[in-house]
């Protein structure tokens, strides 16, 4: 029951009714029979630092911040955690008596989906197919977690430079025309494959990413971060040439279930989150 006592999380964003945060959040307050309530306020662009003061103003005790403040909200936060520092990017917000602080999740939600499976990232020869907003937390999750390479393959190599010259700095990492025999023969060096483009997402599920299967070696790990469908025909392809397969569920979860830490400080059993997930998915 909602009382005067229930404290308030939600996600910031516009548009933002189509979060699936709510869902899955509620979920996990229900679960740990907390006295929380999650919803979702949608912020236009300019109303930022208003709706920053006003989390502060209502004692709201944490928010998800999604496209397209990720970015703009850092300014109005007193401390960044490092992940969120390097990626330039906040997707959670604490408040802490008036302290608000910004941390990015999406790399522990990224790492997270594949430890859950068993799988270790270190050490291993990492492809990623595209290089948009999604794959900042990608590329730093696998340098953190130390892979011995990082191949990245895009259609467009000047597009995706800058991205590729600003983690320079913590690993070398080779950006190839995903179309090319060079890009060929990474693929079959891989041992960890990873698809952060959004083709083979509904409702465009006849789409993949180009990869010549006969290039990739069985039983390595192939990761596709969407969530919709739930297995991309990128994956069933996978799966069907010998791979281990995971898909973005892992990740949404996993993000969310890292902020529900921050700010509860309770960790939860993500399956009763990724259960409601599938359910409002269904
Ligand atoms: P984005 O910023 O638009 O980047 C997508 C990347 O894919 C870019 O490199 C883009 O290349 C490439 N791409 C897009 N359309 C393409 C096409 N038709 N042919 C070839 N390359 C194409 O998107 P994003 O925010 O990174 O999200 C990517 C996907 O990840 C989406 O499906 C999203 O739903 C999913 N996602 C999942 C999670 C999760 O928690 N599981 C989190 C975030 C995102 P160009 O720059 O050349 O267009």
């Amino acid at each position: 029951m909602i009382t005067g006592k229930t404290k308030v999380l939600a996600v910031i964003g516009n548009p933002v009714e189509h979060s699936l945060s709510p869902v899955f959040q509620n979920a996990g307050i229900r679960a740990a029979e907390l006295d929380y309530v999650y919803t979702a306020f949608p912020v236009k662009e300019g109303k930022l630092g208003e709706a920053i003061a006003g989390m502060k103003a209502l004692g709201i005790c944490g928010l998800n911040v999604t496209i397209p403040h990720k970015e703009r909200v850092m300014k109005y936060l007193d401390s960044i955690d490092k992940d969120a520092e390097v990626l330039g990017a906040v997707n959670t917000i604490v408040n802490q008596n008036g302290v608000l602080t910004g941390y990015n999740t999406d790399v522990k939600g990224f790492v997270g989906g594949m430890k859950q499976m068993g799988y270790e990232p270190k050490g291993k020869q990492a492809v990623l197919l595209g290089a948009g907003g999604a794959a900042r937390a990608i590329i730093w999750g696998l340098i953190q977690e130390g892979v011995a390479s990082l191949t990245i393959g895009v259609r467009n190599v000047p597009k995706v430079r800058p991205l590729v010259e600003y983690f320079q700095k913590y690993m070398d990492i080779t950006l190839l025309d995903w179309s090319t025999p060079e890009f060929d023969r990474a693929l079959a060096k891989a041992q960890l494959l990873i698809n952060s483009t959004p083709l083979g997402m509904c409702p465009h599920v006849e789409a993949m990413p180009p990869v010549n299967w006969d290039k990739v070696s069985k039983g390595i790990l192939v990761y596709d971060i969407i969530y919709t469908p739930a297995e991309t025909l990128f994956l069933k392809q996978a799966r069907e040439h010998g791979c281990l397969t995971l898909n973005g569920e892992a990740m949404l979860i996993g993000q969310g279930a890292e902020s529900f830490r921050l700010w509860t400080g309770i960790e939860l059993d993500t399956e009763v989150m990724a259960q409601a997930l599938r359910e409002a998915l269904a």
